[in-house]
């Protein structure tokens, strides 16, 4: 991608010009027009990047290396959106969507094109950030990537990142673990799906192939049950009707099973019979929670949650480490490949069980229970406290001592230990899509640790962060990325950076 398809792409949210008389001369292209255009890149959003004439237009659903006729929608400066009308010369990495409602949904963004391209497509996202935006050099032979053990040597030669090759699923399907559908009404009463891509009207769906099935069944047995016992959904204009979402989760090692009913009150009519029902027709279900939502808001969830039969958790692991999740708990939504993300980041931490270790954006620590059993203290830091009392719990569900939690901002909390003389070995950050704060940033490199290990959901605020760590005397020396969300545009992985100092 070119540094001048990165500005529209970010301008678009907040762009309302069009193009101006003067530009209009040089603009090759018009509203409404039909060209035929060369799809040269793929955008943040999955979208195919097209030129005709040297002109960028933006079109879902097109690949790099394709020719396609297009219908331009909507212009502006420097570039348009436009439909695609027909594809007049196909990439061989196009491929079925596997799901009917793909077109419709927008949930996935990538499934016109091959599992195999998806994976080489975001390692290929990280290089490019790494370097357009962090100025970084990305060593050159990637077909002869050494072996991790070889990159842990910490003087090996600077011959530039590895990038590893995407690491993907075996089969890249119904690998979610969590489900929340909203409840609405069509003319055939309650239904329960999506919302069509860019709208708030509901289309039912019965399944969906990223989820697991055993949420899809749940779902259709709650949407069954409530259509029986004429329980109302909500409806979003007039804020009447109760049942606003079904969300059900699923413990992929335990096999628990919980479902959460979000209402727009309190009193649910025929609870109990409700409740019955959901017994017996979900099978192994261990929680029936309701959450009460009384607000006009796009939130799901509301601050009270009542556990209606069963547990308050389910439980799940993730590798030998137990975690209680409750209705609103945070958890990696796929645990197969969570554990394949957390072994990176272990590996890279390269502890032998004397390290002191600093786990920033620590969520219900997950990744800081871990790498407890490998280190001599971990500190967790994480600014939502309800996530911190999960982590806490889950560490005392784990007889795990060498822990200490602490909510607060990342940027204000780990400067306060390292004035209290906390001396970390390794950091271990990962933030959300807008990265590290840059006061903390400034903390790790006074800090010094022999060791950062960079987990990251969006390329570019890595990219950036890694610019003002090597800056700061660390050099990167792998980036592994991991494919935790098949099918979407998310690109997430684990960078390793190692002090020069040393
Ligand atoms: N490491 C966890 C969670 C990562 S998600 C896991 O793997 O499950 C990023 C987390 O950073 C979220 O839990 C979010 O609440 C938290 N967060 C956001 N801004 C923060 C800040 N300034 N300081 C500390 N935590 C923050």
């Amino acid at each position: 991608m070119s540094k001048s398809r990165r500005k529209p792409i970010r301008g678009r949210a907040v762009s309302g010009g069009s193009s101006s008389p003067a530009s209009a001369a040089s603009v090759p292209v018009e509203k409404n027009g039909v060209y035929e255009a060369d799809i040269i890149g793929i955008g943040h959003d999955g979208e195919g990047v097209g030129r005709v004439d040297g002109f960028t237009l933006f079109v879902q659903g097109a690949l790099p290396g394709e020719r396609v006729r297009v219908k331009v929608l909507n212009m502006k400066k420097q570039y348009g959106y436009a439909k695609l009308l027909q594809v007049l010369q196909s990439s061989p990495e196009r491929t079925e969507p596997a799901c009917g409602i793909y077109r419709q949904c927008g949930g996935c963004q990538l499934q016109h094109l091959s599992y195999e391209a998806q994976l080489k497509y975001k390692r290929q996202m990280v290089i490019d950030n790494l370097e357009r935006i962090g100025k970084l050099k990305v060593a050159e032979h990637q077909e002869d990537l050494p072996k991790e053990s070889l990159i842990l040597k910490e003087d090996a030669g600077d011959n530039g990142i590895l990038v590893y090759p995407t690491l993907g699923m075996s089969d890249p399907w119904r690998y979610r673990n969590k489900s929340q559908v909203p409840i609405g009404m069509d003319e055939g009463g309650l239904i329960g799906g999506f919302y069509a891509q860019g709208s708030h009207r509901i289309v039912d769906m019965e399944t969906c192939l990223i989820q697991h099935e055993q949420n899809d069944a749940v779902v259709s047995a709650v949407k069954r049950i409530a259509r029986e016992l004429g329980i109302r959904p909500y409806n979003e204009e007039t804020h009447q009707g109760l049942l606003r979402h079904v969300v059900a989760r699923y413990g992929f090692h335990t096999g628990q099973i919980m479902v959460v009913l979000i209402t727009n009150g309190e009193n649910i009519p025929h609870k109990d019979e409700l409740i019955g029902l959901i017994r017996q027709d979900v099978p192994g279900v261990t929680s029936i929670c309701q959450n009460i939502n009384t607000k006009v808001t796009n939130v799901i969830f509301g601050d009270e949650t009542r556990v209606l039969w069963g547990e308050d958790f389910i439980y799940d692991t993730i590798g030998d480490i137990r975690f209680a999740i409750s209705a609103r708990s945070f958890f990696q939504v796929n645990p197969v490949q969570t554990e394949i993300l957390y072994r990176k980041a272990l590996e890279y931490a390269g502890l032998t069980g004397d390290e002191t270790v600093i786990d920033a954006y620590c969520g219900i620590g997950t990744i800081s229970l871990f790498l407890a059993r490998h280190a001599r203290q971990i500190y967790g830091v994480e600014v939502v406290k309800e996530a911190i009392d999960d982590a806490r719990r889950n560490a005392e569900l784990n007889g795990i001592r060498n822990v200490q939690f602490e909510a607060g901002q990342a940027e204000t909390v780990i400067p306060a230990w390292h004035r209290q003389g906390v001396r970390a070995d390794v950091i271990v950050v990962d933030p959300p899509r807008k990265g590290c704060d840059g006061a903390l940033l400034g903390t790790i490199v006074e800090m010094q640790p022999r060791r950062i290990v960079y987990v990251s959901c969006n390329p570019s605020t890595l990219a950036r962060d890694l610019r003002i760590l090597e800056d700061g005397g660390y050099r990167t020396v792998a980036v592994q990325p991991v494919d935790m969300f098949p099918h979407t545009v998310h690109v997430e992985s684990v960078s390793c950076l190692i002090y020069k100092g040393f």
